[in-house]
This record gives C-alpha cells, structure tokens and sequence, in this order.
C-alpha cells in the first residue's frame, strides 16, 4: 500500500508523473522493473505480517515492491484516493474486499448485474461463509434501502455493469449507505478512474480490474482496490499479503506504462465510441443501441450527471443475435471477436440473454425483465478500441452486411 503524496497536478501531468521517480542510482529517467523476491534485510529484521506498516522496509515482494508501490501510487492520485492496494486480477480485489469487509453473520446487498465471476462468486462461494447475500437492481436506490438489514455490512455496485451498460446513481447510495453504517463500494472497471470518481459521490471504496482500460494494451491481468489509508492498510496486512493474490512487477510495470497515457486514450475511446454508437444507431439491421453518451439512453440523465468520460463500451442488438454472431464474426477483419475490453484493439462479443441468466444471474421476475429491457433476447458487447473510427464503422458495415 502506497500513500497519495503529489499535489494534484493536471490530469496527464499526474497519468505520467505520480509515482514515478528517476532512479537515483543509474539516473534513469523512466522507471525501471524490480524482479526480485527478497530484499537485503537488517539482522533482527521481523517477519511477520502482524508488523507490517508504511515504514517497513523492502523485504519480501508478497508484502511489498518497489515496482507495485509506483503503480499503486500512480493509481491513487488518478483516483483522487488516500491510497490503493494492487492485484493480480480484478477478481483478486473483489474478493480482498470482501473478506476485509465481510464475516459470517454480516450481511451484503450487491448489484444483480454485475461481472460474471462477481455474481457467481457471491451466489456459491460468499454465502458459504455464512454471509448472507441480497441482489438488488440497483439503477433504482430505493431497491437498495429496502433490501438493508441491520447487520448489512457492505453495498456493492458495479457502474456501468458490465454487460449490459446500466448504471447506478453513486452518489444517491452513497447517502443510503451511510445513513445505515453500510460501506459502499463501487466496481468502476467500465469507466476507468476518469470517467467516475466514486470517492468523491461517497463511496467508502473503489474497484478497478487494471487489465482493462488502465493497462490499456491487453497484456497484463491486474486488479485494485482503492480508498482511505486506514482500510487500505487493513486490506493489505490482512488478505492481501496472507491470501496472496498479488500483482506480478512485471504486470506491475505493463500497467503503469499503460496507466501513464490513460487521459489521452479515454478521450480518443470516447471519441471513437460515439461516432461508432451513432453509425449503430442508423443502420437499419441494428435493432437497439446502448450507449450512456447517447441521449437514446434510458439514464443518459444520470450519465451526464455522473460519468465524467462516455468511456468506449457500447452494447447493440440485432435480430437472431446468435446467428448473426456467428455471420458478424466470420466477416470482422480489424475488430476482434473475443472478450476482455478497454484495449487499443476493438473487441466484440455476443452474449446471449437467456444463457447470462443461466449461467451467471440469478434474477427475480423483476430483475429479470429490468435485464431484458436492456439486453433483449442478447447483446453484442462492443469495446471500441483506437483505430480510426471510419475503420471500424467500415467493418461494421461489411459484417452486418452479411445477416439476411
Ligand atoms: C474484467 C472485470 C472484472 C474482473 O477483472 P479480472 O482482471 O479479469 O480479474 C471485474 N469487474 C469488471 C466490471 C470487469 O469488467
């Protein structure tokens, strides 16, 4: 866990700068990789988690590494947070969060949409536990105040969710959360650390998987958790260097490379996103498009409340989406059919409703229609890379030629 300490410098002064420093050994002006496991360490050193604090020293790379330390600091400055812990996946932050948060007895409301492995994990793994779970549509606050109990310990949102892009009034929940003693915490993987500043609306945490738009490039995993010291220090000396999730230096520096252009890339993301959203729109085999920057939104309100970048995830349906999923990925040549978002590269995925709810969601009549009025029968997850926009909407077009 790493402190924020920069003053808050311009946005792309701060992607490049915050936690970085020229080596003072070699003068090396970009920041270099520590590999090492062990540190030299001073006989009678202890080590022992239990000890573990800001002035530890270098000793052990699970407890702490020079190279991890940067990027967690760069993080937290990008957030507007006391202080960030890094992961090895987004998956490993979640469930550090969760096990900080959470012990049998206590109760959690989280969103009923949100990452497959979120929701699988609180539908089997969490209630093991013996913590009780409650999923909750969360684009209406109000589900979320009727479903508190008094030992709800921890709401948890994902905004936008990831598939199906819906969002969740942060601010609005916050204001629930405290008025129960409940923390709040926020999975802004969607957004990015620009496009929503979930601290700020009064949330308790944050939550981004690095591998997406943060790395940036689609080749690093990383996750990681983000808010005030006291808790980032709990989460670190009490799961994360005893679970040992934690981030490879390698990964490490892939994603504060990555992180240092972020500003510039969002912009061009939300750029590309909406000119492609609105070709989307006008093509006449596209039946629906889902995109906050558009006003076709059903909560384009709140987007332009809330989301301080668009971000380049749109969804869009077709009819028959899963036979044309197979024509759509046959005819892509720059956009790639795969999963994963948030990299330079274009990606796209269909994901059929009725196999979501199968396999992922387990919903509520109620909930249930609430996915459908936004995914109907299955959605094409489009993340909208860097390529020239015209590029994309030429693929596009030649692929959605092909559905009769
Ligand atoms: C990808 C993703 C995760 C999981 O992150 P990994 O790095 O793949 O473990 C969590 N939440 C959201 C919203 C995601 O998109």
């Amino acid at each position: 866990m790493t402190e924020k300490t920069a003053p808050r410098r311009g946005l792309m002064t701060d992607a490049i700068h915050a936690g970085e420093t020229p080596d003072p050994v070699t003068r090396a002006s970009a920041p270099g990789i520590v590999m090492s496991t062990a540190f030299l360490a001073d006989a009678g050193a202890s080590f022992s988690a239990e000890d573990f604090g800001d002035e530890t020293p270098y000793l052990y790379t699970r407890w702490k590494n020079p190279t991890v330390d940067q990027l967690e600091q760069k993080l937290a400055v990008l957030e507007g947070a006391e202080a960030a812990v890094a992961f090895g996946s987004g998956m490993a932050a979640i469930t550090a969060l969760l096990l900080y948060n959470l012990s049998a007895g206590d109760h959690l409301v989280i969103s009923d949409v949100s990452y497959a492995a979120t929701a699988e994990m609180t539908d089997e793994l969490i209630p093991r536990l013996g913590i009780s779970v409650t999923k909750v549509d969360m684009s209406d606050p109000e589900n979320v105040r009727n479903a508190l109990r008094p030992n709800t310990r921890l709401i948890y949102a994902e905004t936008p969710a990831n598939p199906i892009i819906r969002l969740t009034d942060v601010e609005a929940i916050a204001a629930i959360a405290r008025e129960n003693g409940s923390k709040f915490a926020v999975d802004a993987t969607f957004a990015s650390p620009l496009g929503i500043h979930p601290l700020a609306l009064g949330a308790d945490y944050v939550i981004h998987s690095l591998t997406k738009y943060v790395c940036g490039h689609g080749d690093a995993i990383g996750g990681a958790v983000l808010g005030n010291k006291m808790d980032m220090a709990g989460i670190k000396k009490g799961i994360a260097i005893r679970t040992g999730g934690i981030l490879s230096p390698f990964n490490a520096w892939l994603i504060q490379r990555g992180a240092s252009t972020l500003p510039l890339r969002m912009k061009a993301h939300e750029e590309g996103a909406l000119i492609v959203a609105q070709f989307l729109e006008d093509h006449p085999k596209v039946t629906r498009v889902i995109y906050p920057g558009l006003a076709s939104h059903p909560q384009h309100a709140l987007a332009s409340r809330q989301l301080e970048n668009f971000s380049g995830m749109l969804t869009f349906q077709v009819a028959d989406g899963a036979k044309a999923a197979t024509i759509i990925a046959d005819r892509l040549s720059i956009i790639h059919y795969a999963v994963s978002l948030g990299h330079v590269r274009s990606l796209v995925f269909y994901l059929s409703t009725d196999e979501m709810l199968r396999t992922s969601f387990r919903m509520t009549p109620a909930q249930e229609q609430s996915y459908r009025e936004f995914a109907g029968d299955g959605i094409f997850r489009l993340s909208v890379g860097l390529e020239d926009p015209q590029d994309l909407i030429a693929d596009l077009e030649y692929a959605l030629a092909g559905i009769p």
